[in-house]
């Protein structure tokens, strides 16, 4: 049996979604699991109405209207207007606006995993409905019934014992019945409540999925060709990589690579599953496949972090940073969920840089003042580049003022400041 994941953009729209279920009918002999995302960019107008609703403001009810209306265009778009799908999805809305009449009693990461799931419910259900309407024999099947988390809202762990077993008792006696269609990014925890597993989660619960049913490989259809040695949307000349090892793509990810979430390979290497990665607008492209052992040589591959924080700590009265105090800071970053994607320490200082989400970094940043003397640079990138040379570490740094830099034999990352107009011109 095989996965296949589309994501947000592959099912954005009603030519879209014809363009997936066009997709599927070359696989109709297969045994498949199909893991959707939410339509488009529908999970970040989820974020909108969540806030809202958390804050009580007054555009609540603006703000999921333009969810349903989002729904039901595609819906006229797919369907005669007398179709079942149109009865069940207005008795979801029904269901997310009493959810919203009622007081906030929930934490805020727990609110937001009850109403984001909404998102992939909604958008499993209408493929499903389509591909049903199409000749495609397939199963709905709720993700929160297979994938079992801990409460981490927002960010679930998934649990590797009771997984696995929920995947083979529900999903494998479908397998031969016709695809099985279910959500990305949901699990649900001990007690029923839905926790998902962080944004762009999708490709995780794919290969999650992969990993529990023993498939043979995994397809992630995206956008692209397959894995470029860059992203399309912050470079020009970008290349197709054909072939990746598990290895390097767990560092590219791991480093910020967009295109893939970083927990996504790390199951399938465990099983050895191979991962392919091929464009749902070119569908008979080759694609980049992920696998093991794939030692060859690579071109230089730029994967860039944008929005990030640089924090230069060191102690108030001179004193070197210690391994005593060396702990007590990572205790505050794990403390405060703060990755950190690069760190330098040096006799009396420590630098790190990291994702520079606001409520998360004041907390931080608090915290260390009590103990610290801390600087804080703000608006700084990050740029890793694997396989470097020299010409393209410089073409990255034009311009732009080097704060930190670290080199390993294969590895570059550099925390670059654009340098304001005035410096530039003095
Ligand atoms: P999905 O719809 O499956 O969630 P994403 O939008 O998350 O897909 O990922 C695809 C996007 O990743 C592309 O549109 C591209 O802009 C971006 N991306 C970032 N880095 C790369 C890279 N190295 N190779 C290909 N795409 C990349
Ligand atoms: N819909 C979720 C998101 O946009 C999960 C995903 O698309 O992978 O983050
Ligand atoms: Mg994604």
């Amino acid at each position: 049996m095989k996965i296949f994941k589309f994501g947000g953009a592959s099912v954005k729209n009603a030519d879209a979604i014809r363009n997936v279920t066009n997709i599927l009918k070359g696989y109709e002999s297969e045994e498949l699991v199909i893991v959707i995302s939410a339509f488009g960019k529908m999970t970040n107008a989820l974020e909108d109405v969540i806030n809202a609703y958390f804050h009580q403001q007054a555009n609540l009810a603006e703000k999921v209207t333009f969810v349903k209306d989002y729904h039901f265009k595609v819906m006229n778009d797919l369907f005669e207007n007398n179709h079942a799908v149109f009865t069940k999805v207005a008795t979801w809305f029904d269901e997310i606006n009493t959810y919203l009449q009622q007081p906030v009693t929930e934490s805020y990461d727990c609110v937001y995993d009850q109403l984001v799931s909404r998102g992939e419910i909604l958008s499993t259900t209408i493929v499903q409905q389509y591909l049903a309407e199409n000749g495609l024999v397939s199963n709905w099947v709720d993700a929160r019934q297979l994938i079992r988390t801990d409460n981490t809202y927002r960010e679930g762990k998934v649990d590797w014992e009771t997984t696995p077993q929920q995947f083979k008792k529900v999903v494998t006696p479908l397998l031969s019945q016709g695809f099985v269609v279910t959500q990305g990014f949901i699990g649900s925890n001990e007690i029923g409540l839905t926790v998902t597993l962080g944004r762009e989660g999708s490709d995780y619960t794919a290969a999650i999925a992969a990993y529990c049913l023993d498939a043979e490989n995994m397809t992630v259809w995206k956008d692209v060709p397959g894995i470029l040695t860059a992203d399309p949307r912050l470079f020009k000349n970008v290349t197709k990589l054909d072939r990746l090892s598990f290895r390097e793509a767990i560092e590219m990810t791991y480093y910020g690579a967009k295109v893939i979430h970083p927990k996504t390979i790390k199951p399938l290497q465990n099983k050895s599953i191979p991962l392919m990665v091929k464009s749902f607008i070119n569908p008979a492209g080759e694609g980049t496949m992920i696998s093991e052992n794939l030692e060859s040589a690579y071109p230089p591959v730029v994967v860039v972090e944008k929005n990030q924080a640089l924090i230069q700590v060191s102690r108030k009265d001179f004193s070197f940073v210690d391994e005593e105090s060396l702990s007590k800071l990572f205790h505050l970053f794990a403390q405060h969920r703060v990755k950190v994607n690069m760190m330098q320490n040096t006799a009396i200082g420590f630098s790190i840089c990291i994702n520079n989400i606001p409520e998360r970094v004041s907390g931080l940043m608090n915290d260390l003042r009590q103990y610290y003397k801390v600087f804080k640079d703000d608006n700084v990138e990050l740029i890793t580049v694997r396989h470097f040379h020299e010409n393209i570490l410089e073409q990255l740094k034009h311009g732009k003022m080097l704060l930190l830099e670290e080199r390993l034999p294969d590895t570059s990352k550099m925390v670059l400041k654009n340098i304001p107009v005035m410096e530039r011109i003095g």
